[in-house]
Formats: structure tokens, sequence, C-alpha cells
């Protein structure tokens, strides 16, 4: 197995922003957490440290290359699981001000964990539906980034995404190979929904066979008032 202080010159020379000592200390408590949890409850199928800091931790973090200007900037995960892409971002940086949104409530428990043991500060964790989430003016239209890993295809996860984000904000949805089908289909939802300028950002991830892509979507206009539908609509009827 790799020897973590290697993975975090890997991780910094990937992200092209240098990385400290605490921030590899709070890499190696999140990740002896979650096999730890994992023991316990079915929280992610990846097991091992090397995957899971390739599949988990870099994969996460590859969002940066997709992202401007981050420090400051409000960020919601929606389907964050066990905080992926959120936390990772997180521990990489400390002044991104993080929500994350899960409909389930156990996962939560693990992130909330996360935070208090890594001593994170400006998280906020959120049992909802993205779809709730989208209708209340409290989320509606307020966050600079939505990112979404593994949540829904493409056309009915802008659905959920964009309706949170200011306008000049951005969406990013990352994704495997079906990315540029996914990409075709969701076009036409992505502008009814305020969607704009589209980027398709292919991502190799160190020691990793898979082909990544990221979905960059900047939001144009307000998302007409009668979206996000409701959760059974989307899921039946994606907007094509
Ligand atoms: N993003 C994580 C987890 C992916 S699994 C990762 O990549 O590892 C998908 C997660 O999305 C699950 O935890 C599920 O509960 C959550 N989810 C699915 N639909 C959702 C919705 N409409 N609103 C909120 N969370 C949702």
């Amino acid at each position: 197995m790799q020897h973590m202080s290697e993975w975090i010159d890997i991780a910094a020379q990937f992200i092209g922003f240098p990385l400290s000592e605490d921030r590899l200390r709070l890499f190696e408590i999140y990740e002896s957490e979650l096999i730890e949890w994992n023991t316990r409850f079915n929280l992610t199928a990846i097991k091992n440290p090397d995957e899971i800091r390739t599949k988990h931790f870099l994969d996460s973090l590859s969002c940066v290359l997709a992202i401007n200007d981050i420090n400051g900037r409000s960020l919601v995960d929606v389907g964050t699981g066990a905080g992926f892409p959120g936390i990772p971002l997180k521990i990489v940086f400390p002044d991104l001000k993080l929500t994350l949104v899960d409909s389930v409530g156990k996962k939560l428990v693990f992130c909330q964990h996360i935070i208090d043991r890594l001593s994170l500060t400006d998280c906020r964790i959120i049992h909802a539906r993205a779809e709730d989430l989208g209708k209340d003016p409290l989320h509606r239209e307020r966050y600079d980034i939505a990112v979404a890993r593994a949540v829904t295809g493409l056309s009915a996860l802008s659905e959920l995404l964009l309706p949170l984000v200011k306008r000049k904000g951005i969406m990013i949805a990352q994704k495997g190979e079906t990315a540029t089908e996914e990409l075709k289909t969701a076009e036409k939802a992505i502008r009814i929904l305020g969607g704009g300028e589209i980027q398709l950002i292919p991502v190799t991830i160190p020691n990793a066979a898979e082909q990544r892509y990221l979905i960059r979507i900047e939001k144009q206009r307000n998302t007409p008032s009668g979206y996000p539908r409701r959760p059974d609509q989307i899921r039946k009827k994606p907007i094509d």
C-alpha cells in the first residue's frame, strides 16, 4: 500500500495546489473512520485504503478542475452519501461554505461525525430531498456551486442541482464513460432549467483506470417556477 505522505504529493500535484501536513492528517482520519464505520454500516462499496484514496478522495478533489475560485464560495453537495465530493473539498479549502444534503439519514450521521472529528467549521448537514430544497426560498438560487456524484442521470440531476444555483454560479456533475451520451439527452433540460454555457471536462485520476468527466454548467437565467417538479415526476419523466 502506498504511504499517505506519497499520496498527498500526488493529490497536490493533481489539483495544482499545495497540501500541508495537517491536511494529510485529516485525510488519514477520514480514511480510518470510513473503514471503521463501513464494518458496521454499509456506507460505501469501496473498502480498501488505496481505492478510498483514488476513487473517493482524488475523484472528489477533481471538482477543483472545474472551479475557478473556490475559497469562500458556498457549495452544496447533493446526495453526498459518505461525504463525497463535499468533505474532501472542504478539507483542502477550509474557507468553503459547505452544505451536505442527503435523503438518507444514516449517511448523514457519519458525515456529522467526520465534521466533528476533523473540526471542520462552516459546514451544515441537511436531511432532505433535493427536490424540496429546490423549492425552499432558503435554498433556491442560494449557492455559488452545486455538485453531485453518482446520484442520477444528467437530465434529472440538472433538475435537482440547477434550481439551487445562483445566476452566474455553476453546477458540476461528476460522471464516467456515459458523460457524452448523457449530455446529448440532457441539453434541452439544461436550457429549460436556466443553464448556459456547458463544458465537458475529461479527467484522468492518477492510478485509476476509468476515464472520468466533469460536466460544468453555468447558470444563466433563473429557473422557471414550475421546477423542480415532484420526485416521482422527475423520475418517471426526465425533461427530454
Ligand atoms: N455522492 C456519494 C454518494 C452517491 S450514492 C458518492 O459519490 O460516493 C447516491 C446518494 O444520493 C445516496 O446517499 C442517496 O440517498 C442520495 N440521493 C438520491 N436521490 C436524492 C435526492 N433526490 N435528494 C437527496 N439525496 C438523494
